[in-house]
């Protein structure tokens, strides 16, 4: 194939952090590369971030959905030196290191040694040994599993489904059963291939752990001081409240982009930042095998309750960062962050505020119920955690219709699909949550493989450019 000219008209579609961080990537390597790229952003909304917002009244700060990083060094501390932002940057509270399980109807500290594994009591006698023999009867498989069966070989099944399932329903609002443990934790993997077991692993890697230095840190104005220093960073290059509504393939090359104007613009490289669905409405015509790849990513839907209180409106008061819950439970949340004490200062003196997070797969329904409601299920758990005596001063409520992309067991294997049908279009990539990581901090990470990856994808004479978008997720 003829190398073909680097891509002078670059689009990234969507301004939440996938696109903003792939946009700012994409032209700062073609800075280095001596070419002086245009790079546009459209964004259907008003504002950008996406589903990263930051509302700050009163002397309450309150995040509608990420509310930090779990980073050391690596592309994200590479950005935040870039944007001049690390005397913004604020780290966790030592005291929010303390999280919680509801189980059995009432909170457990979670373990965090040998020790305190063999007094927690969400599981049996039995159980708790099984965790403690995994060195000597763990194993590697090397085919695909779920989250469940990878940690039922490692700790047995009682712990897997207690400490696990807890963890993925708190991070994806998934199930363990059906997510695959090599696409949505693939440090998981790399831990058995390298040591067999996960015991050995977590005390080998400490080194490096230190070394990374990886804590749970923020901005001082939250994480809508990244997304505004992007912004600002791309200039005139963001587009507000243009919606992206028709691609189609350049007549010599290229693509052209349908807004609401009617007149499509054409572009050399575009790269698709949205919810799976969305990209997908964008690919029909274009490709309508990759298209249904991208509906097939099943998303959960995500809501968001924050409320304000006085210190002293529970009987027990609220400690740590806060609690999930695990599987078994009827409570209809996915946990809650004690924000005040993970960054304090983020309500007035005297008071905490706390986020609870709910939906996920297990409740589709979530994002048509009122907001009454959603605070009223907020307010259950509170109750039922920590026993309520006061009502809230204030409350915030988000809600998210398509909010956590689901890497279920075969998501590689679609992966490849989707990177086999768009490597046939020579400068089109996707970005975002859907495919390698839904942390903050691998979506910065892979905005550095989807700019390489538009560079490349030149020099190698229109190669499929999506394999370096796509290919298999990294570590997290
Ligand atoms: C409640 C909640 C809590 C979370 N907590 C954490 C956490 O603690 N830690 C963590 O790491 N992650 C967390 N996450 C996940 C993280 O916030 C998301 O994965 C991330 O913000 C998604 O960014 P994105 O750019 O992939 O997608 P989005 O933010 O969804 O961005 C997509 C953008 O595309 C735009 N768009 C849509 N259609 C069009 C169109 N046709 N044309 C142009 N633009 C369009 C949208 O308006 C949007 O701005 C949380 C998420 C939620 C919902």
């Amino acid at each position: 194939m003829t190398p073909q000219p680097p891509p002078a008209r670059i689009v990234v579609v969507g301004a939440g952090l996938g696109g903003l961080s792939a946009a700012h990537a994409i032209r700062r390597r073609g800075l280095e590369l001596g070419l002086a790229p245009h790079v546009a952003v459209w964004e259907a909304a008003e504002r950008p971030g996406g589903q990263l917002r930051t509302v700050i009244e009163d002397g309450y700060l309150v995040e509608w959905a990420a509310n930090a990083f779990r980073t050391g060094t690596g592309p994200t501390a590479d950005l935040v030196a870039r944007l001049g932002l690390q005397a913004e940057q604020v780290h966790a509270d030592r005291a929010a290191e303390r999280r919680y399980v509801f189980h059995g109807g009432r909170l457990h500290l979670l373990p965090s040694d040998p020790v305190s594994l063999l007094n927690f009591t969400p599981l049996s006698r039995d159980g708790r040994l099984r965790v403690l023999a995994e060195p000597f009867l763990a194993e590697q498989v090397d085919h695909e599993e779920s989250v469940f069966d990878y940690a039922a070989r490692h700790i047995g099944a009682e712990a897997a489904e207690v400490l696990l399932g807890t963890m993925v329903r708190g991070v994806y609002g998934g199930d363990a059963h059906a997510l695959s443990v090599d696409a949505a934790f693939p440090v998981m993997r790399e831990m058995e291939r390298d040591h067999r077991s996960l015991v050995i692993a977590g005390i080998a890697g400490m080194p490096q752990r230190m070394r990374e230095g990886k804590t749970t840190w923020s901005f001082r104005g939250g994480m809508s001081v990244l997304i505004d220093a992007l912004a600002a960073d791309l200039g005139p290059g963001l587009r507000l409240r243009t919606p992206a509504l028709g691609l189609e393939a350049g007549p010599s090359g290229g693509f052209l982009l349908r807004g609401v104007e009617g007149d499509a613009e054409r572009f050399d490289a575009v790269v698709l930042a949205l919810p799976p669905e969305t990209a997908a409405d964008l690919l029909e015509r274009l490709d309508a095998p990759a298209a249904a790849e991208l509906r097939g990513i099943p998303t959960g839907p995500i809501g968001m309750v924050a409320l304000a209180f006085e210190q002293g409106a529970f009987v027990t008061p609220p400690d740590g960062f806060g609690f999930l819950v695990a599987p078994s439970e009827d409570l209809q949340v996915l946990g809650c962050l004690i924000e005040s004490n993970v960054f304090p200062g983020r309500a007035p003196d005297g008071q905490l505020l706390v986020r609870v997070i709910m939906g996920g797969v297990a409740d589709p329904d979530l994002a048509a119920r009122s907001d009454a409601d959603l605070a009223a299920i907020a307010l259950d758990a509170l109750d039922r955690a920590w026993g309520l005596t006061d009502p809230p001063l204030r409350s915030w409520v988000g809600r998210q219709s398509r909010g956590i992309p689901q890497y279920v067991v075969g998501h590689l294997g679609r992966l490849d699909r989707i990177q086999a049908r768009l490597g046939r279009f020579p400068g089109l990539h996707v970005a975002g949550n859907a495919y390698r990581g839904i942390a903050v901090g691998k979506l910065v990470d892979d905005a550095e493989v989807v700019a390489a990856a538009v560079w490349d994808a030149a020099s190698a004479g229109g190669q499929p450019a999506v394999s370096a978008s796509l290919g298999s997720p990294s570590r997290s």
